[in-house]
């Protein structure tokens, strides 16, 4: 495993050449290595790969040559020993989870973290005995009040989507190591281009790749960042045996994807400041919630541990009447109106969908509008977002 260093290293020196120097026929492009099995010249080969999966080509459920060049290229990034792909980010989420939880323990996670892995904590565990309590986590009194003796996990996700509260990395890092307890990040939001937690003591990363390392809209997946130790305990125990194997080409398909990383993410910054910069001055907005807006509540912080922040906001309506927030809606015609973030177009869903027209919404939720900003003209995006509010 070749050594990171940010001050040493082009970013790309990792997408386009780290563990691209020998593939046959001098292809430039990796080769798919569309294959389940790999054999052995002979007996004591075979032998040697039985009892070291880890660290052999013997069945694509461990291990395949596409898939490990982009675990490689994903450590890199990320600062990190080690990278395993997964299918999906709920995957990398819960692999993590469970490689360091048992039956017992205690595990104190951001109460604004994705969904999913609130309910992996708040329904799944509890059939295993594993109890949690939910932080607000913005300050560091939050971990120190809920730490309990058998406290054994700390799961962040900074910034949160929704709110894109922050924490602080360093202190929870220190906080942590101290006593002797596991910290997990899900930096989907960040992406390494932008926040690299393991620089600040933070033990494990994990991504949704399906968001802006497959940047594309075009694939579901997930990763998990770490020291050697960890994914190496990862792979043996929940990994071989829970089985989310990412496919060759999904693998091949990131790799294609993360080439154009540098160029997608300062691009998504850009336009994510003037949509966001723009709304915070209109009159039909009460609140704009971007980590890199100085108006931001956490702005200091957003600086001091991210280099830039990528396309995700959410701003709030004054209006609470449903029917402006379904007109506005329905008005974009650039943005899209979907699930999920982190492709190359920009995107529109308003809390409200969420719920029934029956259901009494609550305050807070029913004028909250997440925007992703894609990689479009701003002018384009900015001249929809001032049509479709001026029709309210
Ligand atoms: C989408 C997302 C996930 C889940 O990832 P999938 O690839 O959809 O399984 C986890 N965390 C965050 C912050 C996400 O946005």
């Amino acid at each position: 495993m070749t050594k990171h260093t940010k001050s040493h290293t082009y970013i790309t020196e990792i997408l386009h050449h780290q563990g691209e120097q020998h593939f046959p026929c001098n292809a430039v492009s990796p080769p798919i290595f569309q294959t389940s099995i790999f054999c052995f010249d002979s007996y004591e080969a075979f032998q040697a790969a039985l009892a070291d999966e880890a660290s052999h080509f013997l069945y694509s459920r461990g291990n395949n040559p596409t898939v490990n060049l982009c675990e490689e290229k994903l450590a890199a990034l990320e600062h990190a020993e080690q990278a395993k792909l997964v299918t999906s980010g709920v995957s990398a989420a819960a692999l993590a989870v469970l490689s360091q939880v048992k039956s017992g323990d205690h595990a104190i996670i951001v109460e604004d973290s994705y969904s999913w892995t609130k309910y992996l904590f708040e329904t799944y565990l509890q059939r295993f005995n594993v109890s949690y309590t939910f932080v607000d986590g913005s300050k560091i009194e939050d971990f120190e009040k809920t730490v309990q003796p058998n406290t054994k996990l700390i799961y962040l996700e900074s910034p949160a989507t929704f709110t894109f509260k922050l924490q602080n990395l360093r202190e929870v890092a220190v906080f942590a190591r101290k006593n002797g307890i596991k910290t997990i990040i899900d930096n989907t939001w960040a992406t390494p281009f932008f926040q690299n937690p393991i620089d600040y003591g933070i033990d494990i990363v994990i991504h949704s790749a399906s968001k802006y390392i497959g940047g594309n809209s075009d694939i579901i997946s997930g990763v998990i960042a770490g020291s050697k130790k960890d994914i190496t305990h990862i792979f043996n125990t929940e990994f071989l045996p829970l089985g989310p194997v990412p496919d060759p080409m999904q693998a091949w398909l990131i790799l294609r994807n993360l080439r154009t990383l540098h160029i997608r993410m300062p691009v998504h910054y850009a336009n994510a400041l003037a949509l966001a910069s723009f709304l915070e001055k209109h009159p039909a907005v009460e609140t704009v919630l971007y980590p890199f807006l100085p108006s931001f509540n956490q702005y200091e912080l957003a600086q001091s541990q991210m280099r830039g922040g990528s396309g995700l906001f959410s701003f709030r309506l004054k209006t609470r009447n449903l029917s402006a927030i379904k007109t506005l809606t329905n008005r974009l015609r650039y943005f899209k109106r979907a699930v999920s973030w982190g492709g190359y177009e920009s995107l529109v869903f308003p809390a409200a969908v969420k719920y029934a027209d029956t259901d009494k919404i609550p305050d807070d939720r029913i004028s909250l509008i997440r925007l992703h900003a894609g990689i479009e003209e701003k002018e384009m995006l900015l001249e929809d977002l001032e049509q479709a509010l001026n029709s309210l």
